[in-house]
């Protein structure tokens, strides 16, 4: 599918649930959250319709995410239905990863090639602080699993945030040396949970950099592994994994934006930073055939604005990023 901009959009991130077991600064309120209720959230077979009908229009790439993806009953039943989708030719999932160890044999069997999973510093006293009581060590036995069970490639996520984190970045990039791990460093975005305070704590891909080569060495341009995210891939002299930057505010990769999301509760968001949405539950619930469900993604596609207004801050009343899927 073309949008107006004559951007190609092929890939739909699927937020499968609102709920989440951690509670991280920037992107959930620490308490008071209103979570949708279970009616109004998509059924693994309304989800599966739903992305039938977005391959019929154009869609190939799916990625699982939320919330947390892994509290979702039934999940890998998901991976298998989305799966069984011919036209989809890719399935990922984005986890915190402290579910893993118990569920990803099944994802795998299911169907799942590949996983990010985020992880935003090593000590496991500041995870705690990050996440609001996450424990590390069950985020790093996910990784070791997602490895052991040769997921490929597994991706680490790590959003970077001045005076929390940044004193990680080298320990977090050093991982590389030793994992064959695709480290991804994200620039802090305002969202509704981080809106007053994501400005006095963003740190540019450009400082973030240099702090891995100060440390660490050069950084040399490396093949992108397998996804098809906005990231530009570096590697480390003899690493096996690579340094990934992600840098939805110092580079506006909306020029090369690729992607449509659907809600919890099924709505088709045109992008992560506008308000507006396109409901597919409603014509889904009462029945609508797959060419109808097709034509309300190709809709969203021509919503789509040429970039974000992330400059006016998270203007969304509604939503946080949990519900959104990041
Ligand atoms: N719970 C899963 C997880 O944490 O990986 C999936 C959902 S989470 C919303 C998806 C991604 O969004 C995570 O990698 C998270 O770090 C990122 N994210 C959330 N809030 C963010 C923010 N304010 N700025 C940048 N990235 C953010
Ligand atoms: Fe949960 Fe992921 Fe948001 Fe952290 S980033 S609160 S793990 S949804
Ligand atoms: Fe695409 Fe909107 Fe994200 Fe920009 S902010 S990359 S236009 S979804």
């Amino acid at each position: 599918m073309q949008d107006v901009y004559h951007r190609e959009i092929n890939y739909l991130r699927v937020s499968v649930t609102d709920r989440c077991n951690l509670r991280c600064v920037y992107c959930m309120p620490a308490g008071g959250v209103k979570l949708i209720s279970h009616d109004d959230i998509l059924r693994n077979g309304e989800i599966a319709r739903l992305v039938e009908a977005a391959a019929l229009a154009g869609i190939k790439k799916v990625r699982l995410t939320g919330g947390e993806p892994l509290v979702r009953k039934g999940l890998a039943d998901l991976v298998a239905a989305v799966r069984a989708v011919p036209a989809i030719d890719d399935i990922a999932l984005t986890t915190n990863g402290i579910l893993l160890p118990a569920m990803a044999g099944e994802l795998k069997e299911a169907g799942l090639r590949r996983v990010n999973i985020s992880l935003d510093t090593l000590d496991p006293r500041l995870f705690r602080q990050i996440t609001r009581n996450g424990e590390l060590s069950q985020v790093w036995k996910g990784i070791e699993t997602a490895l052991g069970l040769g997921l490929n490639p597994v991706k680490i996520n790590t959003v970077v945030m001045r005076g929390i984190n940044d004193s990680e970045i080298t320990g977090i990039a050093a991982l590389t040396l030793r994992y064959p791990l695709h480290v991804r460093f994200i620039e802090l975005m305002p969202v509704k949970a981080s809106n007053d305070w994501a400005a006095d704590r963003y740190v540019p891909t450009s400082e973030v950099k240099a702090l891995i080569e100060g440390g660490l060495g050069a950084l040399n341009e490396a093949r992108r592994p397998a996804g098809n995210g906005p990231a530009m891939y570096y590697r480390l002299s003899g690493a096996p994994g690579t340094i990934g930057f992600i840098s939805p505010v110092s580079d506006h990769f909306c020029r090369r934006c690729n992607r449509l999301r659907l809600t919890a509760e099924g709505m088709i968001r045109p992008c992560l930073y506008g308000g507006r949405e396109v409901d597919a539950r409603a014509p889904l619930r009462r029945g609508a055939g797959i060419a109808e469900l097709a034509s309300l993604f190709r809709q969203a596609v021509m919503m789509k604005p040429d970039r974000h207004s992330m400059d006016k801050g998270w203007t969304d009343k509604r939503r946080n990023m949990s519900q959104i899927g990041g």
